[in-house]
């Protein structure tokens, strides 16, 4: 089980009159197997979020529990965790084979053979199986994306945290992909919290949509609802729902 609770969640940074605070008071439920979408304006906190969902930052208050267990008390082994940045991080030097089993080998106990196996099925999944040898320069940003989203699903994880996976691609790009990172969700069924800035991203992902502005839980509903029901000026501005 992956439901994942964000209890009274808030991260400072800073002291005093310098300070910020990131993430203010927040509180989620989220199911297990639901796709969450979160958007805001740059600096409302997103990645802090996630970062702190992650195990990455230590909130100020508050706690995070996933299934059962308190994020904070967990070692990273043991949290089930698969993150995808904008900027994926692919290591340079490595083929696509060895960056997909890479993170297997560091924290799993599984057998050279299996995790050549499970990449070998992930690679061809996500239609990147001829590329297995090619180093990430070689690649173009649409596959090099394929190869960052296959390295964390090749994990087998109970959580997605997508930071803007796609706002490096071209728009075409990007409508490709979006309907992949459904389909896959929707095969895997893994609880997935997924940050964009993109209209049609928020509108059309998530099960859920959840709007952040300065660190502050705006609104928290369907996309429809958020759109066409709009709790404040902010979520409307922010939305462009009709008025
Ligand atoms: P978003 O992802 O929505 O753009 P962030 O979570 O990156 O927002 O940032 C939220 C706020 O916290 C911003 O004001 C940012 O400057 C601040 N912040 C984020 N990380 C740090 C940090 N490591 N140190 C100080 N301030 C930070
Ligand atoms: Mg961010």
């Amino acid at each position: 089980m992956a439901s994942i609770t964000i209890d009274d969640v808030t991260k400072e940074f800073g002291e005093g009159a310098e300070s910020v605070v990131a993430v203010d008071d927040v509180s989620l439920d989220i199911a297990d197997g639901e796709f969450v979408v979160f958007v805001g304006p740059s600096g409302s906190g997103k990645s802090t979020l996630m970062r702190i969902v992650a195990g990455l930052e230590t909130q100020t208050e508050g706690d995070v529990e996933i299934g059962d267990a308190i994020v904070n008390q967990l070692g990273p082994r043991a949290r089930d965790i698969a993150m995808v940045f904008q900027n994926y991080a692919l290591y340079p030097n490595m083929t696509v084979e060895e960056n997909m089993s890479f993170g297997l080998k560091m924290s799993t106990d599984m057998s050279d053979d299996a995790i050549e196996e499970s990449v070998t099925s992930t690679a061809e999944m996500m239609d990147i199986g001829a590329l297995l040898d090619n180093k990430p320069g070689e690649l173009s940003g649409g596959q090099q994306q394929r190869v960052a989203l296959g390295r964390a699903i090749v994990r087998d994880p109970n959580v997605f945290l997508m930071d803007e996976p796609l706002s490096n691609l071209d728009a075409k790009l990007r409508a490709e992909m979006r309907t992949e990172i459904n389909r896959l969700q929707n095969d895997l069924g893994v609880t997935t919290l997924y940050v964009t800035h993109d209209q049609t991203e928020a509108m059309t992902m998530g099960d859920r949509l959840v709007v952040l502005n300065y660190g502050e839980l705006q609104q928290v509903g369907t996309p429809l609802e958020c759109f066409y029901r709009p709790e404040n000026q902010f979520v409307a501005g922010f939305l462009g729902s009709p008025s």
